[in-house]
């Protein structure tokens, strides 16, 4: 969607308002770091926001409090013993220290085995996890985006993955660009799936509208269940709601 964001400040608060032909107002917070967004109906003032923020700053810091632990407790330090995620399953990290490439492989169906070389730290070590996640869903994705985009009769002139915040994937849709989020290695399968076909809908209807709605229920009658696996702890950094 192309509406503008502007940001006002609320005592030491940067308040994101994007106005929308909707009815009511609807306040945010997101993870990770508890930025604060408002969806005004058209005409509704900054101050008017402004004291509808004032009136839920108790709950907004309280969620804030949330990502902040949230994101701590989420930190991993890459070492041995440690669990970590592929489409939805938990796997044990195990880190063998030796020269050369980095490589991450499968070992059975409980262990995740990421070599390094020696002296690799946290972030070198998450580096090549993510890389690793990466590739995964560059062989994951142009199969069931093909079967998507016949059965939609639409087609992405491009898409790619990227690392994302605050959401699990977009679409430009003047572009017809798709983007999912590398974090989406870590689901089940069907969440990849629901994000592309919502991405890919966008092609067709740009809001959240009834219409795109509809279309979802017809094409995904499941997106609701994929939507919620999504969001399930323990890796729900982000907040999808449609
Ligand atoms: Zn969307």
């Amino acid at each position: 969607m192309s509406t503008e964001a502007v940001e006002i400040r609320v005592g030491d608060l940067a308040v994101q308002i994007v106005r929308k032909d909707i009815k009511n107002l609807h306040l945010g917070v997101y993870p990770p770091n508890g930025r604060v967004r408002v969806a005004a109906p058209l005409g509704f003032s900054d101050d008017a926001v402004r004291l509808a923020v004032i009136g839920k700053l108790g709950w907004i810091k309280k969620q804030q409090a949330k990502f902040a632990l949230q994101a701590r407790e989420n930190q991993r330090e890459m070492v041995s013993g440690e669990s970590h995620y592929y489409l939805g399953r938990r796997y044990r990290l195990r880190v063998v220290e030796r020269e050369g490439a980095s490589r991450v492989a499968l070992r059975n169906l409980a262990t995740l085995e990421l070599k390094v070389g020696p002296g690799a730290d946290r972030s070198a070590r998450e580096r090549a996890l993510n890389a690793w996640y990466r590739q995964r869903l560059r062989e994951l994705v142009p199969p069931l985006l093909a079967k998507w985009e016949a059965a939609l009769g639409v087609k992405a002139s491009s898409w790619g993955i990227k690392r994302m915040k605050t959401r699990w994937g977009s679409c430009n849709a003047q572009a017809r660009r798709i983007w999912l989020s590398l974090e989406l290695a870590k689901k089940p399968v069907q969440c990849l799936e629901y994000v592309m076909v919502h991405e890919l809908m966008h092609l067709l209807e740009r809001s959240h509208n009834g219409q795109f709605v509809s279309l979802m229920d017809r094409r995904l009658p499941l997106w609701r269940h994929h939507r919620q696996l999504l969001n399930e702890a323990p890796l729900g950094h982000a907040e999808w709601r449609y």
